[in-house]
């Protein structure tokens, strides 16, 4: 298990970027069964828990249902 601490972001210009914002549960906003989980660079919410590595997540900003800031996961990010 490898836990990663996302990088806090500015809000993306509209349209730029996929935005990822949790609809209405109370969990991380994409949980899976790998060994890798992104937390919130703030807070440390965990956004993305039990992923498998991918280059899937790099280009998506995913906002913290908690502190309502924007993080991106960094490509260097191991
Ligand atoms: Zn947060």
């Amino acid at each position: 298990m490898t836990t990663i601490r996302a990088k806090v972001i500015p809000e993306p210009a509209e349209g730029t970027r996929p935005v990822l914002i949790r609809q209405n549960q109370d969990g991380p906003l994409i949980q899976d069964e790998g060994d890798l989980t992104y937390l919130c660079g703030l807070c440390g919410f965990a956004l993305l828990k039990d992923v498998e590595k991918s280059h899937v997540f790099i280009d998506i900003v995913f906002k913290c249902p908690c502190c309502d800031l924007f993080n991106e996961i960094s490509s260097t990010g191991e």
